[in-house]
């Protein structure tokens, strides 16, 4: 970790504009591999030409690789000492105190910072949402695979980490109104950017994915048509580190984190080739989530719907958002007018069906 809240790339802004580039791999990655296998060699060939073409000397490499493994040392050791918590309920409250789970290293929705505290978006949300919809809660952080299962398992109350939309989830778990809309890029190296734009040429690749994550479910629901080796790591910045070390060609990362971790100008080598796989649907927006089923897990969504719906109103969700992302365009902010409904899309239930 080791980063502040800091102003993201002006690359965020940029993503409607790459849709066009982008166009093609995406194609790539929705269309049947037939015909596609035996253009493949060629493709292995012609990228080893183009990465030679574009590599930075081994030197710089190194130089750019000893910095990068010194903030994932850094990282670790602050993961290392463990979950970290905020709350608002004072020590000596008797009431209900719910118990929401949220990530440790997905910044800038929730992260641990240098100084060991727990950040982010999600984190400063809940807090708002909290105070306007007068509930006291405890919000630790974790690893992100075991999240979800744990709250499904009533061990959690609720969870908030950027957290999407998928069908599967929503079996044995219930969404909120959505808070935030997002979306799964594709990051590679930028001596991979034409060839990843070339359909012929999406196959065989290693793909770096974070556990438990939408990103790990697209890989693997590709996997077998794409003949893709899918390499899962525990959190983002260790899948990020993989590409960035030639483990994996590409990473598949929630677009506004890609965004926030390049911007910490040691990947120097890597760029945002994709910043918007199409066919996810409403997978593409982070919500609250509850255990389905659960009588007293409806209250706390309840309050939580009700709370969002104030501070979108009275401004503090704009605020919040801002403070992390200073220059978020107007497509990621949700009105509060409108009620969110969570509808599967076709390509969604195709996935699920997969799975
Ligand atoms: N939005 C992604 C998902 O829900 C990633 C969430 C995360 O890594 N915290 O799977």
């Amino acid at each position: 970790m080791g980063k502040k809240a800091s102003s993201p790339s002006t690359t965020y802004y940029n993503w409607r504009s790459q849709l066009c580039s982008a166009a093609l791999l995406c194609l790539g990655l929705a269309l049947s591999p037939h015909a596609l296998a035996a253009t493949a060699a060629t493709a292995a060939t012609d990228a080893t030409n183009a990465r030679a073409a574009t590599e930075p000397s081994a030197s710089e490499k190194e130089q750019v690789a000893a910095k990068v493994m010194a903030r994932q040392e850094a990282m670790q050791q602050v993961l290392a000492q463990g979950s970290k918590c905020v709350s608002n309920a004072p020590d000596d409250y008797n009431g209900k105190v719910w118990q929401i789970g949220t990530d440790n290293a997905f910044a800038p929705f929730a992260f641990i910072d240098a100084q060991g505290e727990l950040k982010g978006i999600d984190v400063d949300l809940l807090a708002k949402i909290a105070e306007n919809a007068g509930f006291k809660y405890r919000m630790c952080s974790q690893d992100f695979a075991p999240l979800l299962p744990a709250v499904a398992a009533g061990k959690l109350d609720g969870a908030m980490a950027g957290i999407s939309y998928t069908v599967p989830r929503a079996q044995t778990l219930e969404f909120s109104k959505r808070y935030y809309n997002s979306a799964v890029a594709v990051v590679a190296a930028k001596s991979e950017q034409s060839q990843l734009q070339s359909i012929q040429q999406v196959m065989g690749k290693t793909v770096a994915v974070k556990a438990g994550t939408l990103g790990e479910d697209i890989a693997n629901g590709l996997k077998e048509a794409r003949q893709f080796t899918v390499k899962s790591y525990p959190n983002s910045m260790a899948s990020m580190l993989a590409v960035f070390q030639g483990e994996a060609d590409f990473l598949l990362e929630d677009y506004p984190v890609a965004v926030y971790e390049l911007t910490s100008g040691l990947y120097s080598n890597l760029m945002i080739v994709i910043p918007r796989l199409p066919n996810v649907g409403n997978s593409e927006s982070y919500h609250f989530v509850v255990a389905k089923d659960n009588k007293e897990s409806q209250q706390l969504l309840q309050a939580f719907n009700e709370g969002l719906e104030k501070v979108i109103v009275n401004g503090d969700y704009k605020a919040v958002v801002a403070k992390y992302l200073p220059e978020a365009p107007a497509s990621v902010f949700v009105s509060g007018n409108a009620p969110v409904e969570v509808k599967a899309t076709a390509a969604e239930k195709e996935a699920a069906a997969v799975q």
